[in-house]
């Protein structure tokens, strides 16, 4: 094919057509169309934008660049979340025994965390023993048995976004509504499930800073679905500030394992809930999101959800006694706390700074195949227009050493503004998309 051509048509602002778009991303996979004619096409699209039709065309081509599962064994309705990406996004570890709780069979599969945003793959493997690649036949086998399994994405499943993120990671050309979408989406219809849940993250701490944007990847999203033949629905989720109030690896293991154990009143769960039961509305096992969200509430109050987590944990090799004794999970040597200049209101957080100060901590990676340290992070504890005395504690650092520990207390403080008057919070959910996501 001519590359050029289609690199100029697309840097003119022209639309293409699925046969192209297809032979091009098919082309890339297959190693005939080198990363640098394929980085000029992912920045002449970001720049002029693509048509939801040639959205259609990116995602078909890249589930149609590798395997799909075949779910169809599995008895239950079959369902899967994905989040766009966030700080102190524990969602999966709460989502996913809930889910099973409520009847529904879920099969996960999960990334590690980059630059700013975290990994559900780095978070379970900070329990001790915790496999997370395993061959599709034993997740599937774990599914049907306890109703739930969380592996890592394998090279099998849409190989084409694992090549085009890796380049549009280093090109500046994710933060693409298309784009985003047709990654999200092909995994997310490769994956098999039947009804799927996104959550789109809006605010400092995700891609999209935008409440528009936002709003745009998610109707893209539902729409790709239901092209799909798939129940699909999203929720724009707020990101204006860290989900939960642990930043890392096995500090948010920690957090979620109190909200499972029905601890935790916060917005970490209250979005696990509302995820949950908009996947009981997709999925049918709830008459409507209300009565999903009150059955996922009552499984965490009661701790049937944990239990669920316990068997899960024990199921992919984990050590199960880290829900009932935190402290054999992995715990960083120093903890020190970082303190408020003066009396204020907490106006607004610079989430991606926060994610990055944890990331340089250890917690995360900078580099695609770096390793990640499972015991540092942040503790975060005030909420947007919260109002915080001077010299009380805004935040704890995990740290291995006392400089890093410095830098990060400097980072935090940084990432925070404040005013002299109460400043309203932001809601936790700012909009759902495709009905059925809670109300
Ligand atoms: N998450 C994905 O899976 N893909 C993107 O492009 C961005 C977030």
């Amino acid at each position: 094919m001519d590359v050029a051509g289609v690199i100029a048509a697309k840097r003119d602002g022209r639309e293409l057509d699925a046969a192209t778009l297809r032979a091009l991303v098919l082309g890339f996979t297959g190693g005939e169309i080198p990363d640098y004619q394929m980085s000029a096409f992912l920045m002449a699209g970001y720049l002029r934008g693509f048509s939801a039709g040639e959205a259609s065309a990116l995602t078909q081509a890249m589930v149609e660049s590798g395997e799909r599962l075949d779910l169809s064994a599995l008895r239950g309705p079959t369902v899967d979340k994905h989040s766009t990406g966030g700080v102190a996004d524990g969602t999966t570890l709460i989502v996913a025994p809930l889910a099973a709780e409520l009847g529904m069979q879920l099969l996960k599969l999960s990334g590690r965390g980059l630059g700013h945003t975290g990994g559900t793959l780095d978070k379970l493997e900070s329990i001790p023993g915790m496999r997370t690649a395993l061959p599709v036949r034993e997740l599937l086998a774990q599914v049907d048995r306890i109703g739930l399994a969380v592996g890592a994405q394998t090279a099998e499943l849409a190989p084409a976004d694992g090549a085009l993120y890796a380049l549009r990671d280093v090109t500046a050309t994710v933060a693409n509504t298309a784009l985003i979408a047709s990654s999200v989406m092909s995994k997310k219809l490769a994956g098999g499930a039947s009804a799927i849940v996104i959550d789109v993250k809006v605010g400092s701490g995700a891609f999209m800073k935008e409440l528009a944007a936002a709003r745009e990847l998610a109707a893209l999203c539902v729409a790709l679905g239901r092209d799909a033949g798939r129940a699909t629905a999203a929720v724009l989720s707020d990101m204006s500030q860290p989900l939960g109030t642990m930043i890392g690896n096995a500090v948010e293991v920690r957090e979620a394992i109190e909200v499972l154990r029905g601890e935790r009143r916060t917005r970490l769960r209250e979005l696990s809930v509302a995820l949950a039961a908009g996947l009981a509305r997709l999925a049918g096992v709830a008459g409507d999101a209300g009565d999903g969200r009150a059955r996922a509430e009552r499984a965490l109050d009661s701790g049937a959800a944990l239990e669920r987590f316990r068997l899960f944990v024990e199921a992919q090799g984990g050590d199960p006694r880290v829900i009932d004794r935190p402290g054999l999970l992995p715990a960083a040597p120093l903890t020190r706390e970082v303190t408020a200049p003066r009396h204020a209101w907490l106006a607004a957080v610079d989430g991606e700074a926060l994610g990055m100060a944890a990331a340089r901590l250890g917690a995360g990676r900078q580099r695609k195949g770096d390793a990640v340290d499972p015991a540092t992070g942040i503790e975060f504890l005030p909420s947007v227009g919260d109002e915080v005395a001077g010299g009380a504690p805004v935040a704890r650092v995990f740290a291995r050493t006392e400089e890093q520990a410095r830098r990060a207390a400097g980072e935090i403080l940084g990432a925070l503004s404040w005013a002299g008057e109460p400043v309203s919070p932001p809601p936790l959910i700012h909009d759902r998309v495709g009905g059925g996501t809670g109300s």
